[in-house]
């Protein structure tokens, strides 16, 4: 049975990577009938920020990729937040300390501090807390039984370190890089459980992964280097036979492909990392989402899924069921991902296409309402029909339609009226005049009308309908200029037409 986990520490605002983790977690549940659930992994409480985990699901809600089991829906292996769980971890550090694969250790920081300090070379600036330097610290290693029992019986602040074993290889296999190799010599003592009683990351995504029966763990490729304690720990907590298949996915590039995407180079390059809008608790700081910048849930959803994986048929646009029904692990890539906001713009502009009208006339509303236009939506529906060729952004509906809304505020005199004569007043008086009793106000039966009077008064359709446009809409591009005057109407076209010729 699959049981996949998305593991968010609520920290803050969730990046882009975070929600193609939560994708490819949904997509492998649903394409394999299994379970998606969400675990908060909030063990660590100086980086706990009030907000994040109510953010982190409104997220997952806008992407429509809500988990079947976790924090807010329920299920049977809750509770579901870390924090909830602490009585649960500390049995199994003992255990382990118990079977000599992990023990406790008293140094305070400043004792820690110092140990960086003294072994500190050019080469190694940053001694670890390891095999070699166990023997140096006050831990089960260097005090007798009875000195560790009586520190534990004053209530000593400890923490319990796993015992990293000298220079073995460790193997697995990952889902997408295949058979990995570790030597345990790189890896040091990691806390399993801390001095506040909370287990570490490296504890806790063990013991819940095997007691939430999780078959499948997918995690950003940031944790690979940490794989082999996990994979100890599966060992020596004697479940080794449930670990679950590992999948390190890719990390997504800056767009040079020069290292992670951070929320920093959106900044700077001015796009979006984050899905929605964070404002971080401390400092007020706003940081803009995807959401906000006006992209579509589904486009957005579909650029991430291409964001290192592809079905080999070079198709690009999939709906929600097709990405269900292809996605497999073994077709993501190895390598990271450059992410390209002009391709995010392509995604977002096939999806604008794509809408029905009348959901585009919704999701634009927010903004006629904040201009105070008021408008019929069934009318906001054949603008958008009639503009979203152009736009990439719902709020461009704005930029490419506004004068179907208000009439232009003015006109550049020489763009209404280039090389003007008596012939063309003439023939816009003449035009104006019938348009008051124009009895089919068509697109066709206008166009009809307009190259009939043209015929007559011997001038040619081209040079009259680029200054009919202009007076229109002030601008040179756009649906057809019969067309935007069938949907403005008559007294509109007649009053604009009439203001160009004063
Ligand atoms: N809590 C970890 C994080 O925030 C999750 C890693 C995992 O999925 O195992 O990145």
């Amino acid at each position: 049975k699959v049981r996949v986990r998305f593991a968010p520490s609520p920290t803050g605002g969730l990046h882009l990577g975070g929600v193609r983790t939560v994708l490819f977690n949904y997509l492998f549940a649903r394409h394999h009938h299994g379970t998606f659930v969400l675990r908060i992994e909030d063990t660590d409480q100086t980086r706990y920020v009030p907000g994040a985990e109510e953010y982190i699901l409104e997220c997952l809600r806008w992407c429509g990729l809500l988990p079947d089991e976790g924090s807010e829906a329920g299920g049977e292996y809750g509770p579901y937040r870390q924090s909830e769980r602490k009585p649960l971890y500390r049995q199994y550090a003992e255990q382990l300390v118990a079977q000599g694969h992990a023990y406790y250790a008293f140094d305070t920081p400043q004792e820690l501090e110092a140990m960086r300090e003294r072994f500190k070379t050019p080469e190694n600036p940053s001694p670890q807390y390891n095999i070699k330097m166990r023997h140096h610290m006050r831990n089960s290693h260097s005090l007798s039984q009875d000195e560790v029992t009586a520190l534990l019986a004053a209530g000593t602040p400890h923490v319990i370190r796993i015992n990293m074993p000298a220079d073995e290889d460790l193997r697995f296999t990952d889902m997408i890089r295949g058979e990995v190799t570790f030597n345990t010599s790189s890896v040091d003592d990691k806390v399993l459980l801390k001095a506040d009683g909370m287990p570490t990351y490296h504890l806790a995504v063990v013991v819940d992964d095997y007691l939430m029966k999780i078959s499948h763990a997918f995690r950003g490729e940031e944790w690979l280097p940490s794989a082999p304690v996990h994979i100890l720990l599966w060992k020596y907590l004697g479940w080794e036979a449930h670990m679950p298949q590992w999948a390190h996915l890719p990390l997504i590039l800056k767009p040079d492909g020069n290292g992670k995407l951070s929320k920093r180079d959106g900044d700077r390059l001015g796009f979006p990392v984050f899905a929605m809008n964070w404002t971080d608790p401390k400092t007020g700081e706003l940081t803009t989402g995807f959401r906000e910048r006006g992209f579509l849930p589904e486009a957005f959803v579909n650029m991430l899924a291409m964001l290192g994986w592809n079905d080999g048929s070079g198709q690009e646009i999939f709906s929600m069921e097709e990405l269900i029904a292809r996605f497999s692990m073994d077709r993501v890539h190895k390598g990271g991902a450059k992410f390209d906001f002009d391709k995010a713009k392509w995604f977002n502009h096939e999806y604008i296409v794509r809408t029905d009208n009348e959901k585009l006339a919704g999701l634009f509303a927010p903004v006629l309402e904040a201009k105070g236009i008021v408008a019929d939506p069934s009318y906001v529906a054949t603008v958008a029909g009639l503009v979203k060729e152009r736009c990439q952004f719902i709020n461009e509906i704005w930029d490419h339609g506004f004068f179907f809304f208000e009439a232009p505020a003015s006109y550049d005199e020489g763009a209404v009226k280039p090389k003007w004569n008596a012939d063309k007043q003439q023939f816009f008086d003449a035009w104006n005049l019938q348009l008051a009793s124009q009895h089919d106000f068509s697109a066709s039966a206008l166009e009809e009308s307009f190259k009939a009077l043209a015929a007559e008064k011997n001038l040619k359709m081209g040079d009259l309908q680029l200054p009919f446009r202009i007076m229109l809409t002030s601008g040179k591009f756009g649906p057809p200029v019969f067309v935007i005057a069938a949907t403005i109407g008559r007294e509109q076209t007649i009053a604009r037409i009439a203001k160009a010729l004063e």
